[in-house]
């Protein structure tokens, strides 16, 4: 079962993402040592113990009768019982009845909660993708009436961008809305996937639905997003008719059982007098799509908190396992009969790369959420030069904490699976399902093929590509003070640290040449294999600033630092090469493909 790693968590949030210093910076407002060690605890024990247990009840699914969802067995009692905890307002604005902590602390919270159950989490992950997007776009009529709900989670919010013919590309999206005379509008149409689109864990769900208008340009440019609650609200905050919309299907789907993936059909007459579901303009008409990203880049940074929190618990499980299971003799064993299958040195290489991956991962992610973080510290404090610095390292960490973490997910779980042996097929031990649920995060919110697209074409070019070699200064910062300390605790730390970070140089530099010549199907070839790159040579770093920091207890995180140094750092330049060099071979093999 589950125990929140609440020391790993605490410590990468305060030594190597940057919490400790910009609290004693007071860039954090009255955050305390304390306070974050008390919320961590208490998060810790929640997920640890209310939340993980349940967790299996969601493969059953979740039945749809009468356009109504039924959720796994104690899920909505659960969800009571987490709202209650105020975890769901942990980052809201105080104005409406938020905590105002940093996103840090949410970030970490989540992976507790993603590591308990996946399919349970989901919910929160849009109700607050959706308060940050009413947040930064909404009038103020809006907030009023929906902000305070959301954050407290008493209602919960989603996010309807997909149809059928609008996936990863929204310009062929077909919902459409038109406008009534009252200053609302009725909304038509239909989307899929829509991830608790229908559920009973609260009295309103509030859709947050992009449609186009009539007179709408055409292409992404005509794209609004709307408001649309499934019972209309009332002046005073009351809930009023039911509003026409429904969820007339459920998927069947490979992982996370739990969590009701919707059809929604708007505006169809099902519900009403007059067919249209009514719904109201967040920020201006025809810019939807720019309020949408607000939510969608709190949304990626999360789910790929998901596959930290999925990799952390399968790695759990892997562990226990091959302390109880034994088979064969492993080369030492003084003991009798067979030994444990951890004393095998290939299982100990399986466990290490979950646990060095996992570390990655989730330092690369804390590092965006710090980033997020000090972007508003200084945006409040008017210092609009630091705060553009801290927006572009959260701008180019996104797609990276989305992409790496989520493929170290389902690799991890994977991993997973095989350290059970049969154990891992076979549903009874949990193995299984964590490989099921992780298997999602790379496709949703953006499939990791589009990151990596916006890693290389956009991120990295920012401030004329200056950030980015900036970002990699700063990692080989860390490989010198690794030199620097000579220690034979770090064995080739340094060196293969700094072979990394150098085909990190290599190959940033060689894309950012092929987007200035105009050579982008070449540069495209390679923006997976770079995302990879990146997300391994900045994670491996970020092993290393934590195995620097002197706490008296240091050997477990040198000892790791090390291993994925001289046993994982070999791929960075076979994937520098598929960068550099692989294009023309890609691109040349189309014929191939019969
Ligand atoms: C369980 C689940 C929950 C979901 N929840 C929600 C939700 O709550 N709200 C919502 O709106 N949507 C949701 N989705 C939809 C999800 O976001 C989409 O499935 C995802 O964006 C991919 O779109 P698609 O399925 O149409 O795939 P496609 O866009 O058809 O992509 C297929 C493949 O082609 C690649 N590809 C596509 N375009 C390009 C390109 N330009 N360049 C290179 N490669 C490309 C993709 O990377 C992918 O590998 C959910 C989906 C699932 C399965």
């Amino acid at each position: 079962m589950y125990r929140a790693p609440v020391d790993d968590i605490a410590f990468t949030l305060k030594h190597v993402a940057g919490m400790q210093e910009a609290m004693d910076a007071g860039q954090l407002g009255d955050l305390s040592d304390d306070l974050v060690d008390a919320i961590l605890a208490e998060a810790g024990r929640f997920a640890s113990e209310e939340m993980a247990p349940l967790a299996p009840n969601g493969e059953k699914g979740t039945p749809l009768k009468d356009a109504e969802v039924t959720t796994p067995e104690g899920w909505s009692e659960l969800y009571q019982n987490w709202i209650s905890g105020g975890w769901n307002s942990l980052t809201g604005t105080p104005e409406y009845g938020g905590q105002g902590l940093p996103t840090m602390l949410s970030v970490a919270t989540n992976e507790m909660w993603n590591s308990s159950s996946m399919a349970f989490s989901l919910c929160s992950l849009l109700t607050m993708g959706a308060v940050e997007a009413l947040s930064a776009h909404a009038s103020d009529d809006l907030k009023n009436l929906y902000l305070e709900k959301l954050i407290s989670g008493a209602w919960t919010g989603t996010m309807n961008l997909t149809e059928p013919a609008a996936g990863s590309d929204l310009t062929a999206l077909k919902a459409r809305a038109e406008r009534n005379d009252d200053g609302s509008y009725r909304i038509f149409g239909q989307k899929i996937y829509i991830t608790y689109g229908e559920h009973d864990f609260a009295d309103n769900i509030i859709h947050l639905v992009l449609a186009r208008l009539p007179d709408a340009p055409t292409g992404t440019k005509g794209i609004s997003l709307f408001l649309v609650p499934k019972f209309l609200v009332n002046g005073d905050g009351t809930l009023g008719a039911r509003n026409d919309l429904f969820c007339n299907g459920v998927e069947h789907k490979l992982g996370i059982h739990g969590s009701p993936t919707c059809t929604m059909i708007y505006g169809d007459g099902k519900f009403g007098e007059t067919p249209g579901a009514i719904g109201w303009v967040i920020g201006e008409e025809n810019r939807g799509l720019a309020c949408m990203f607000t939510m969608m880049n709190n949304a990626r940074l999360n789910v790929g908190i998901q596959g930290v929190a999925v990799a952390e618990a399968a790695y759990q499980q892997a562990l226990d396992y091959a302390q109880e299971r034994t088979q064969g003799r492993a080369p030492g064993w003084q003991g009798e009969g067979m030994s444990p299958i951890i004393e095998h040195p290939d299982i100990q290489r399986d466990l290490l790369t979950m646990k060095a991956l996992i570390q990655a991962s989730r330092s690369i992610a804390y590092s965006c959420a710090h980033a997020i973080d000090m972007a508003d510290s200084a945006a409040e404090r008017g210092e609009a030069d630091v705060a553009r610095h801290w927006r572009e390292r959260a701008n180019l960490l996104t797609p990276v904490a989305k992409a790496f973490s989520t493929d170290i997910g389902v690799q991890a779980a994977s991993i997973g699976v095989q350290v059970h042996g049969g154990m891992g097929f076979i549903e009874e031990t949990g193995a299984a399902r964590l490989l099921r649920d992780a298997r999602i995060a790379p496709i949703y919110e953006g499939t990791n093929g589009i990151q990596a697209i916006d890693l290389v074409t956009r991120k990295l070019a920012q401030s004329g590509g200056e950030h980015i070699t900036g970002y990699i200064d700063e990692l080989k910062d860390i490989a010198a003070r690794v030199a620097r300390k000579n220690s034979p605790e770090f064995g080739l730390t340094a060196d293969r640290l700094n072979s990394a970070l150098s085909d990190l140089t290599e190959s940033t530099g060689w894309l950012l040449q092929a987007l200035q010549d105009g050579r982008m199907a070449e540069a495209l070839a390679g923006a997976t294999p770079y995302q990879r790159l990146f997300g391994l040579a900045a994670g491996a770093a970020y092993l290393a600033k934590g195995a620097l920091v002197e706490t008296g207890d240091d050997s477990a995180r040198i000892a790791l630092c090390r291993f994925c140094a001289e046993n994982m750092l070999a791929e960075t330049a076979a994937l520098r090469d598929a960068v550099m060099h692989g294009s023309t071979s890609l691109l040349g093999a189309r014929a191939a493909l019969k």
